[in-house]
Parts: structure tokens; C-alpha cells; sequence
């Protein structure tokens, strides 16, 4: 029997393709890549990408202890801020550890004193489409940004971490931002062992220029001396995933629009957030329809795509890229059901790896 939908689809065979590249680039660049784990966690998929990767990256307490228990390979540390009552934990999960702030690092140091530590600085400059995502934007709190507080606990610190690239499609762009950042902090950068330069760079996708971002990296490594790190998220999974969705209705009010066992801000939030349209393949034919979801909220709006045939109770649609902040989003606003997590093997068959139901709705309140 086919899997009902709605369903989150993982593609092993494009997933392969996005982890050969980041064999290419570890190997040419000498750089180290570790997921990070808030782009994407559905681990039942870190048996295929954690032998093409050195290890995780984390946000939180319970990103370390899944990087820690599920990916395996060097597990970093990482949040905003730790609460007192999680350090421990963290420390206990983690191979290397990196504060956000100088005032983190003297409240928590001590204690992590036996691990490799890092801080995250803020060189004030980043290329992101979206304030909301944007490291340096005004008022940031990512990172530490006065140089004399910097400076105070160098002989701390054996890394430095930087995140200000957000959907960096353009090796040019990067180059340029890696320019500014050796003007602006390269002082800094030569006096530690490895310096994490984040995530955020689109270096899967088939026409990026994998060659150019290696030697940039090499080049980088070998005149600060450093081991480079990369945090990539949403690359690793990009292209993979489908959220697979069935028409339930078709209304018209001046549009077709076509309503699906779905909604955008229970399963593919981040449309939302950043106000963007979803995409289908490959949108063209003569019917044209508004994709919306069956939430009670009046935006829940996926997209308007054209279609070859009129659409019908029952048809299938896949709204492409579900993989980097999706599933780790989703949520069970309106009591819409849960999309099932399915992996489509090597071979072409299509496995559910995990299905939800009311009593998962019930758990996740009280
Ligand atoms: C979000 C984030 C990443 C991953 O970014 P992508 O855009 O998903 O590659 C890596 N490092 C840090 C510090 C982040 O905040």
C-alpha cells in the first residue's frame, strides 16, 4: 500500500550527491565540515552522512547529547548562552566547547578546562538577504565583538568561531567577506590553533565552483595556521527532501485554490517566517492554482503553481526542498496531523521510518 500523506520525503541517492561534495571539499580544502544539527536532525539519516562528515555542531543541551549520540565523530559545543544547570551536561557531551561571550566563557571556562575551548567573535560584517538572519545586524548578539574583552582571554581560547554567511550562494561573495574579516580580525585569527568560519555557504549545489572555495579555504588555513572548520546546515540536506501532500478540496473565490493535508506553519514554517513561497517541479502547464493548507490561519498559503492537467481530489503534490529547517520545525498547530518521516532507498523503495499519531498530539502538551 502506498504511504498516505502528508509525508516528509528524504532522497538517499540526492542525498549521496550533496555528501560527495562534501568529500570533494574536505579533501581539496584540508577543512573539516560538521553538520549543524539545528539546520537538520532527523537522525535516522546520520548512518549515510556522518562518514562523509568530521562530526556535529550544536545550539543547545540536546543538540550536543544527539550529535554526541547519534552522529558520532568530534561532537562541538555551542549556544547563544548555557543556564548553570546545563553546563555540566554539555561539557560531558562535548569534545570541544564554544562560548558565545567573553562573560560565558569566564562564568563556564574553568569547568571546560580539560576540552579545547573556543569563543565566537563578531567581525561586524556578513552577507545575509534577511535581517532577521543576519549575524551583524544592529544590536547582535552573536558573538563577541569588543576586541580589548576579546583580547583579555586569548590565552583561553585554542579556536575562534565565526558565523556571517546566511544562503552564500557566490564563491566571489564569500572570498570578498573572508577579505574583510583577515583585515578586519586577521590579528586574532593567527594566534590560535583552528577558527570555525560557520555555515551558511550553498557550496551542493551543482554549478557552485567547489575548486575556487577549497583553494580560498587552503589558502586561508595556511596563512593563519589554523585548522578550518565549516558548520554547513541546510547545504548538506538541500535538495534532498519533499514534503509529500494530497488535494483535499478545490475552492474557487476569483483563484483556484487547491487545499492539501497540510499546513505552512505547522510543516514548513520557515515559509513563513521569511515570508517565501514554495516550489514545486516543474511548475508549468496551463492550470493554474493557489496551494494552501487546511489550517484555520488565512495566509496558510504554500504557493500559486501552474499544473499540466486540472487538479482533483486526491492528487499527489510535492513541494520541494523540505530538508534544512523543516523538520526540525515542525509543530502541532491546529492538531493538523503530523506528517510521517520516510526515506526513499537506493533502490527506490519508500520506507517510513517514523509515524505520528494522537497520542504523540496528547504528549507534547499537558
Ligand atoms: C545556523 C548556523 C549554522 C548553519 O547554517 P546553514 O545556513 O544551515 O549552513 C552554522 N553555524 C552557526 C553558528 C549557526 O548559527
Amino acid at each position: 500500500m502506498p504511504l498516505a500523506t502528508p509525508f516528509y520525503l528524504i532522497d538517499e541517492t540526492a542525498l549521496a550527491a550533496n555528501l560527495a561534495r562534501i568529500d570533494e571539499l574536505r579533501a581539496a580544502s584540508g577543512a573539516k565540515c560538521v553538520l549543524a544539527l539545528k539546520a537538520f536532525a532527523t537522525w535516522s539519516t546520520f548512518a549515510q552522512i556522518a562518514p562523509h562528515m568530521d562530526g556535529s555542531t550544536s545550539s543547545s543541551l540536546y543538540e550536543v547529547q544527539l550529535g554526541r549520540e547519534k552522529f558520532g565523530g568530534e561532537t562541538h559545543a555551542y549556544s547563544v548562552a548555557y543556564a548553570d544547570g546545563e553546563i555540566d551536561a554539555v561539557i560531558a557531551n562535548a569534545d570541544k566547547i564554544i562560548f558565545n561571550s567573553v562573560n560565558q566563557l569566564e562564568r563556564f571556562g574553568d569547568k571546560a578546562s580539560h576540552l579545547p575551548i573556543g569563543l565566537r567573535i563578531n567581525p561586524g560584517v556578513s552577507h545575509s538577504h534577511f535581517d532577521l538572519a543576519d549575524p551583524a545586524r544592529p544590536f547582535s548578539r552573536l558573538g563577541e565583538i569588543d576586541l580589548a574583552r576579546i583580547e583579555s582571554v586569548m590565552d583561553r581560547v585554542s579556536g575562534l568561531m565565526l558565523h556571517c554567511n546566511c544562503e552564500n550562494d557566490s564563491v566571489e561573495s564569500f572570498s570578498a567577506l573572508l577579505d574583510e574579516i583577515e583585515a578586519r580580525v586577521g590579528g586574532l585569527l593567527a594566534r590560535v590553533d583552528w577558527v570555525s568560519l560557520g555555515g551558511g555557504i550553498l557550496f551542493t549545489q551543482p554549478d557552485y565552483p567547489l575548486a575556487v572555495l577549497a583553494a580560498r579555504l587552503k589558502a586561508f588555513a595556511e596563512k593563519f595556521g589554523v585548522q578550518v572548520y565549516l558548520e554547513p546546515g541546510n547545504t548538506v540536506v538541500s535538495n534532498t527532501t519533499t514534503l509529500e501532500v494530497s488535494v483535499l478540496d478545490i475552492i474557487d473565490n476569483e483563484k483556484s485554490i487547491a487545499i492539501v493535508d497540510s499546513a505552512v506553519e505547522a510543516h514548513m514554517l520557515d515559509l513563513l517566517v521569511y515570508r517565501e513561497s514554495a516550489a514545486i517541479a516543474p511548475d508549468a502547464g496551463p492550470h493554474r492554482y493557489v496551494v494552501a493548507g487546511k489550517s484555520c490561519l488565512a495566509g496558510d498559503v504554500f504557493g500559486e503553481f501552474s499544473f499540466p492537467e486540472p487538479l482533483a481530489v486526491g492528487d499527489r503534490i510535492s513541494l520541494l526542498d523540505a530538508g534544512g529547517y523543516t523538520m526540525v520545525k515542525k509543530n502541532w498547530f491546529n492538531g493538523v496531523g503530523m506528517p510521517t518521516i520516510a526515506i526513499r532507498r537506493k533502490n527506490g523503495s519508500i520506507e517510513s521510518i517514523r509515524a505520528f499519531d494522537y497520542a504523540d498530539y496528547v504528549a507534547s502538551l499537558s
